[in-house]
């Protein structure tokens, strides 16, 4: 006899949402996460695409809503982290987790994506140490400084317009002559007198001692290098999905994301992945939470089919 009916692995919205169905469905479900819940949606300062909030939302708000309407319908939370999933002769998923053992009759994955790094000399000297993946959490620490954020997406632009509540000047180095990130907040970032764009721009160092003081800048277009004073980089280059743990178990495309069919259901039957980690058209919390929802469901029709 399995331990659940459905294991959610991941907490960020896709699970929070899968959890909701599946704990409103009356199935027996637990959600799985590592470490904060939320996912990613809780290091963003404010979420304004979110339908029903139309002055916008703090993300760590949304995100304990979510938890807190899922666990209203009795969603079971446990925080480890799943090291292995494989499936038992008998059909059922034995879940290793550095508590132990779980088992269950379905598994959700919704482990979203992780920040993409630079890969430069000194990225993991002072990572945690002025270098940063998340505005939301560290921009505090900035007051009154000159930080660098790099990449041209909606997250850099965003996330640099929030870092000048706190720091003197930001700097947006981006690798092309134009911004990848919707017009309005282009337009927004580029009227903004303590943001300052330097393009066609990569950072190839970030200098200091045991605090970061400048970065290397290298201008793509005349090979120009030049050191900028800074004691923060903030890194928002895209992410990419957190599947590693489920590569050899179920199918997953050549840039890392889960493919599913209509119905969230991986090349595994009993399997489904919702959110940021599935091959899919548009990553947003609107999308994941909609992935999470059908997950749950044929979640619930797989398990009336096993009876
Ligand atoms: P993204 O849209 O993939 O943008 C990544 C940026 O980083 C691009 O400008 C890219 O440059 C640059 N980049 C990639 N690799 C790099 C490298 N190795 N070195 C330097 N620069 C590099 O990622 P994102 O901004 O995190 O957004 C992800 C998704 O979330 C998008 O769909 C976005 O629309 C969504 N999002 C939406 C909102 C909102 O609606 N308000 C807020 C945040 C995120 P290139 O442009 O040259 O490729």
């Amino acid at each position: 006899m399995a331990d659940y009916e459905v294991i959610i692995i991941g907490g960020g919205p896709a699970g929070m949402s899968a959890g909701l169905y599946a704990s409103r469905a009356a199935l027996k479900t637990v959600l799985l996460e590592k470490s904060m819940p939320g996912g990613q949606a809780s290091t963003t300062d404010k979420i304004e695409n979110y339908p029903g909030f139309p002055e916008g939302i703090p993300g760590p708000d949304l995100m304990l809503r979510m938890d807190e309407q899922a666990r209203r319908f009795g969603l079971e939370t446990k925080f480890t982290e799943v090291l292995a999933v494989t499936q038992t002769p008998e059909g059922e998923f034995l879940i290793k987790t550095s508590d132990g053992d779980i088992t269950s009759k379905t598994v959700v994955i919704s482990t979203g994506a992780q920040s993409k790094s630079l890969g430069v000399a000194g990225e993991d000297k002072y990572s945690g140490r002025g270098l940063s993946y998340c505005a939301t959490c560290d921009g505090a620490f900035f007051q009154g400084k000159k930080v660098a954020v790099v990449g041209g997406g909606d997250s850099a632009i965003q996330e640099g317009i929030f870092l000048t509540k706190f720091a003197e000047k930001v700097f947006i180095i981006h690798r092309r002559g134009e911004l990848r990130a919707t017009k309005v907040l282009q337009e927004k970032a580029e009227s903004h007198p303590k943001i300052e764009f330097i393009l066609d721009s990569v950072i190839t160092d970030i200098l200091g001692s045991d605090k970061i003081e400048a970065v290397k800048i290298k201008n793509l277009r005349t090979n120009e290098v030049k050191a900028v004073s800074v004691e923060g980089v903030f890194v928002y280059i895209g992410k990419e999905p957190a599947s590693g743990l489920f590569r050899g178990f179920i199918d997953i495309d050549e840039r890392g994301y889960i493919t599913t069919d209509l119905k969230m259901q991986t090349s595994r039957r009993g399997v489904f992945a919702a959110g940021d980690v599935r091959q899919s058209p548009l990553r947003q919390v609107v999308t994941a939470v909609a992935d999470g929802a059908v997950a749950a469901v044929s979640a619930n029709e797989y398990l009336e089919h096993l009876k």
